[in-house]
């Protein structure tokens, strides 16, 4: 092959095009959602400074509350969320974008610890997800599930702030915007005073702080 055709071929297919991003859906949502969800998902993991682009997506409704998180087991990247979550966003749904862009973030910052190296007795959780669709039906109770699950995701105040950064980065390099991150970062504002928003607050930090840093970010 000539190197202009190698040439012509990295310009028109970039390494980004290989971003290969599955949904699961064993909530049953709408398929509007689970198809808006991919191609966000697929269009964040195209980013050049995300470095692994396989993610696996999985829509639970064992959350009662809006919630969303990242975990990772054997290698394999894998983000929580909920319909409730889904929902909150359904007004401006590509606002949507901006969780999606803050859980990638945890995992091209390498704050996501892969439950392998853990001893977390649960693992096997997150490794049946991703072959067992209704997994979470007959063996998880929920309570204890999103107790377990988010303290497997706990990050310092820091690395919030810092995936919120690099999450606003990523929107914006790959055609969305600010004003999305902040759309979603208001609609939290809103709820966290419900005491419903308990479990997010648990694991991030506060909203108005989240809603300043993002609005002063470049
Ligand atoms: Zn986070």
């Amino acid at each position: 092959m000539s190197l202009k055709i190698v040439i012509f071929a990295l310009a028109f297919f970039p390494l980004g095009a290989y971003a290969q991003c599955k949904v699961k859906n064993p909530a049953n949502v709408d398929k509007v959602y689970e198809n808006a969800l991919r191609a966000v998902c697929n269009s964040l993991a195209s980013d050049n400074q995300v470095s692994n682009k396989k993610f696996v997506l999985v829509i639970t409704d064992k959350f009662k509350n809006p919630n969303a998180f990242a975990v990772k087991d054997g290698g394999t990247q894998i983000i929580l969320i909920n319909p409730p979550m889904l929902e909150l966003h359904s007004k401006n749904f590509r606002s949507v974008s901006f969780v999606i862009a803050h859980e990638i973030s945890h995992f091209a910052l390498g704050h996501v610890q892969d439950l392998k190296d853990s001893d977390l007795k649960d693992r096997v959780i997150f490794s049946s997800l991703l072959t067992l669709s209704s997994f979470f039906g007959f063996t998880m109770n929920s309570l204890i599930d999103f107790v377990t699950i988010s303290s497997a995701a706990q990050y310092s105040q820091k690395q919030e702030l810092d995936a919120d950064k690099f999450a606003v980065s990523l929107l914006t390099r790959n055609g969305y915007s600010k004003n999305d991150a902040l759309y979603s970062m208001g609609l939290l504002q809103d709820i966290s005073s419900s005491s419903s928003f308990n479990d997010f607050l648990k694991t991030h930090p506060n909203p108005s702080l989240r809603f300043q840093k993002i609005q002063s970010a470049n």
